[in-house]
């Protein structure tokens, strides 16, 4: 299977049957004259990702933002490869974004993958609940929506044609084992219904905004799935 488009300027280049199995979606948004990359799976298929990069005309030297959801590996592994590629900043929230610097093994659940997590240069660690940024002409929301893990992160990006939602494994089970947080989960979870999008990418898939909301209504009702 090769990289393709999603919906106007937003693509998948990675993921389970792109680059590699425990790979979560690999996300590439086109803006005007950059481009920016949304979860990195475990790097091990970098190489395909890299192909990919380059199959839907982007120049990896083009990238200026590598945005991590959170911090297990399936997400975040290859964001140092990437981020020495292509020259982008990568962004991620605190405290996943600690785990992700110092490459925690335990807490990246590389170890439990039988993975070697690589400590990724942080160039933006986040604290607030919210931080924006504009971009080449689209606005970047990043927001602190944790319960899979503490500092999960969630990412609305406006352009003239589209408001995406990436979201990580917002909606991915919960464990006590990497610090979920259920009260968090349903407060996030609450955030982004409230948000105006037109689609909602998660690690697996993406979703447009109706679907998106009975998603949501659904996982609220029914609770979160712990493991
Ligand atoms: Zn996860």
């Amino acid at each position: 299977m090769t990289a393709y488009r999603v919906y106007r300027r937003i693509y998948v280049i990675g993921g389970r049957e792109l680059t590699y199995p425990l790979d979560s979606n690999i996300y590439l948004v086109r803006l005007n004259d950059t481009a920016i990359i949304a979860d990195t799976g475990t790097g091990e298929g970098w190489e395909a990702t890299l192909r990919n990069i380059l199959e839907v005309g982007v120049e990896p030297r083009l990238i200026s933002r590598i945005m991590i959801t959170h911090c297990h590996v399936n997400n975040a592994g290859g964001a140092e490869r990437l981020r020495r590629i292509t020259g982008g900043v990568v962004v991620a929230h605190e405290p996943d974004a600690t785990i992700i610097r110092r490459g925690d093994q335990n807490a990246t659940l590389a170890s439990e993958y039988g993975l070697k997590f690589q400590p990724v240069v942080i160039g933006f660690s986040l604290r607030r609940s919210e931080f924006s940024e504009n971009l080449s002409g689209a606005e970047i929301l990043y927001m602190h929506t944790p319960g899979h893990t503490p500092g999960s992160m969630s990412i609305l990006i406006e352009a003239d044609d589209i408001r995406a939602l990436f979201i990580g494994d917002l909606f991915g089970p919960l464990s006590k084992k990497w610090g979920s947080s259920i009260d968090a989960w349903k407060r996030s979870m609450e955030t982004i219904y409230g948000l105006d999008f037109d689609l909602m990418c998660s690690g697996a898939r993406c979703v447009g905004a109706s679907e998106g909301r009975s998603f949501i209504e659904k996982a609220l009702e029914a609770g979160p799935i712990w493991v």
